[in-house]
């Protein structure tokens, strides 16, 4: 049994770095597997061009022709680049990414063959799509699904494979996928953000929302993560004393990165260059062996997608290099998690970043108009930007070590601050010239200081302002971002579209000229944003105290964080804005609690067997040594032998009390599963095994963690933390 933890060590031990070549400038190489706009021009006719352009630019639908000569232009391109197979590739809601391939090969009768691939095979594919989650929604209405072409998303080859991005879809039209809602909700804010947009400028006529995430992991070498089951299993070490020397001394975060870690994100980041992803940072991060990457910012949609691809990249990548990655949000206790702060910001196609300090007096009122609506989104809707962020995996992780609570609230600095006290003294209804100027270059003079802030930043913020943008911290570092960024967008879209009302009646009604009209809505904005705006440590209980006075959520749980998504008035907000009808919204809360279910469900699992198949055993076993090591005492030393063996018999009564304890408490814990596991209740099962079950497993580690200090470490059967952090 123990051979497996040290044939693991043996084998991490020997390992050397790959050597990675780079024979050519990243710049060259970037996006040479993806159908882009300079590989569209090669291959695609001037009409086809500007449709795909159309298509991307203003989501106009690109006609049966036209997809034709695409896709056959698409083959072509994908087979000279050596692709054998093309693949709809989409992210359900399972979390991860899918693909059916197909071969372009196809026959024609009479022996012969030839490589097809047509318009309506670009376009649309139905998928056996039963075995994804649905929520529901194909009981209800239709059993099948398909997935369709977004051209939004270019297609690239990954191995021999062409992959189109898609969304996949119910027959009835419900979003089964992340994809679909983010694309509405991207929609949605353009409409409502162009609309204010046009206050200011009259050319505007686009805004996209921009996305860089920075992905956390650890690496972990792939002999000791496969010698845990937990791991395995769960993505997560369920057991593990800590290690005598942890994160404490930080001489690990944006420290040398070790040698084997440096070539697995060369070759990582040449195969990003390849697929388009534009990967620019990498360092180390707080807690040994975990590490963080960053690309330059893009298109949400775009920049989501890359996300999902790069969680699929990092692990193929990692097992030319004998790693394993682990994107679990919380895969050691006691030490720091990972996460995925998704920066996020507002830019027009006329080239401005909403969120960013402009250098003229009108353009900082534009930027105080999104800055402030922004914060005002986040107030209003708080709970659901949480339980956007709600997983099973991230309730680890939120609330301990550095990373930001349950609690959502908005981190501003003080520059900004400032900026908003004086506005909120500004006169109601018209205000002086002189006024208007210095409130508008407030902004500009603070710009250098605001940039000072970042460098300082809180981080245990959820939600913070960067100097051009916010930055959403509480993302879970495994998390699809499409789901956070699906909310954010929605919520600011609303939050846009409500500030535009209230502004144009006083335009209107109250004859009020624009900047008055501006100036007034947002000073009431301020007032009634206060209470999402906090500087302070984010995990302190007088946080926690102070924001339940000010009526913020603090839903720890999953289960509890999740209900907001069904509550009437997030619901009406999604149908508002045509990101989700109630059908969606529903299926989504059930998906989402189901897997909660069904992840503690597994770790229950894990732990029981481990604890009674791993840890009692071992125990017993090197009780049995001490008990044969106090028989000798005896047989030499007859009635005195207690002298020497008092040190042994205590051991041997310790052991014996955290055995029985153990199985007492996994038989416990397995009753309990079995008294849920007959509710049909979705809430109630899911708070069951959040409150009841879970519960359970610090007890059981707390015994098992004690037993592997006490045991001969020959004998201990599970790879320890030191062996699985510090093995470079
Ligand atoms: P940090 O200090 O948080 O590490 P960085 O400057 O390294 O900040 O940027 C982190 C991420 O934010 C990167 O992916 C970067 O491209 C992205 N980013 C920078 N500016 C913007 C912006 N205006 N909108 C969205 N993302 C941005
Ligand atoms: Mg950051």
């Amino acid at each position: 049994m123990t051979t497996l933890r040290f044939h693991a060590v043996k084998a991490s031990l020997k390992r050397t770095p790959l050597h990675i070549e780079e024979t050519k400038r990243r710049s060259e190489v970037f996006g040479a597997n993806v159908f882009n706009e300079a590989a569209m021009r090669q291959y695609l006719t001037k009409d086809a061009l500007k449709s795909i352009m159309e298509a991307i630019e203003k989501g106009s639908k690109i006609d049966r022709f036209l997809a034709d000569h695409i896709s056959t232009a698409m083959k072509e391109w994908a087979i000279s680049k050596g692709a054998t197979h093309y693949t709809h590739w989409f992210q359900p809601l399972t979390g991860a990414t899918a693909e059916k391939h197909d071969a372009f090969f196809e026959t024609i009768g009479d022996g012969l063959a030839i490589e097809k691939f047509g318009g309506s095979q670009l376009v649309q594919q139905e998928p056996d799509a039963s075995s994804f989650p649905h929520g529901g929604i194909r009981n209800t209405f239709e059993a099948r699904g398909y997935t369709a072409w977004d051209p939004t998303s270019p297609a690239f080859i990954y191995g021999t494979t062409l992959c189109i991005p898609t969304v996949f879809v119910s027959y009835t039209g419900e979003a089964l996928d992340y994809k679909t809602p983010l694309l509405r909700a991207l929609h949605a804010v353009d409409k409502a953000a162009v609309a204010i947009c046009k206050y200011f400028d009259k050319n505007v006529r686009k805004v996209s929302a921009s996305l860089g995430w920075e992905q956390e992991y650890f690496l972990i070498d792939n002999a000791l993560a496969t010698s845990r089951p937990d791991l395995v299993l769960t993505g997560r070490t369920l057991l593990g004393h800590s290690p005598a020397k942890g994160q404490q001394l930080d001489d690990h975060y944006f420290g040398t990165i070790p040698a084997r870690a440096m070539a697995y994100m060369r070759d990582l980041e040449n195969e990003c260059m390849l697929l388009g992803i534009p990967v620019k940072t990498r360092h180390n991060e707080v807690a040994p062996n975990q590490f963080e990457l960053a690309p330059i910012y893009e298109e949400a949609n775009l920049s989501v997608d890359h996300n999902s691809l790069l969680m699929d990249v990092m692990q193929k990548v990692a097992k030319r290099h004998d790693f394993k990655v682990l994107l679990h949000e919380k895969p050691f206790a006691g030490v720091n998690g990972s996460g995925k702060h998704n920066n996020w910001s507002l830019s027009t196609d006329t080239g401005i970043n909403l969120l960013s300090p402009g250098k003229t007096p009108m353009s900082n009122l534009q930027f105080l108009t999104f800055f402030i609506n922004t914060i005002k989104a986040v107030q209003t809707y708080e709970e659901l930007l949480r339980a956007a962020i709600a997983t099973a995996s991230n309730d680890h992780r939120l609330g301990a070590n550095e990373a930001p609570p349950a609690i959502m609230s908005v981190f501003i600095g003080a520059q900004l601050t400032k900026v908003l006290e004086e506005l909120e003294t500004v006169t109601r209804g018209k205000l002086s010239p002189q006024e208007k100027t210095d409130l508008k270059l407030n902004v500009v003079g603070k710009i250098p200081e605001i940039l000072l802030d970042n460098t300082d930043r809180n981080r245990t913020s959820p939600f913070a302002f960067t100097g051009n943008k916010f930055e959403f911290r509480a993302v879970g570092s495994k998390a699809n971002c499409a789901n956070p960024m699906t909310v954010l967008n929605t919520i600011v879209a609303k939050q846009l579209i409500d500030f535009k009302e209230e502004v144009d009646v006083l335009i209107d009604e109250k004859s009020m000229k624009k900047d008055d009209a501006i100036f007034n809505v947002l000073r009431e904005y301020i007032k009634t944003s206060k209470d999402i705006l906090f500087e302070g440590n984010g995990y302190s209980t007088e946080w926690e105290k102070e924001a339940k006075k000010r009526g913020l959520s603090n839903n720890k749980t999953t289960p509890e964080a999740l209900k907001v998504k069904v509550s009437k008035p997030a619901i009406a907000l999604f149908e508002t804005l045509g990101v989700m009808n109630q059908v969606e919204a529903q299926a989504r809360y059930e998906i989402e609690m189901e897997a909660y279910i069904l992840h503690i469900q597994i770790e229950s699992r894990v732990i029981g067997d481990i604890a009674r198949n791993h840890v009692v055993p071992t125990a017993v076993r090197y009780q049995n040594i001490l008990i044969e090591n106090v028989t000798g005492l005896k047989t030499i030393y007859g009635a005195k032998f207690k002298d020497f063996a008092q040190e042994q018999l205590t051991i041997i009564e310790e052991i014996s009390k955290h055995i029985a304890a153990i199985n007492s408490l996994v038989t416990k814990m397995i009753e309990a599963r079995k008294d849920l596991n007959k509710l049909t209740d979705l809430d109630k099962k899911a708070s069951g095994y959040c409150n009841v079950v879970k519960p359970f497993f610090e007890q059981i580690r707390y015994h098992c963690d004690k037993l592997e200090l006490m045991i001969d470490d020959e004998l201990w059967p599970l790879t320890k933390y030191r062996e699985l952090l510090f093995t470079k």
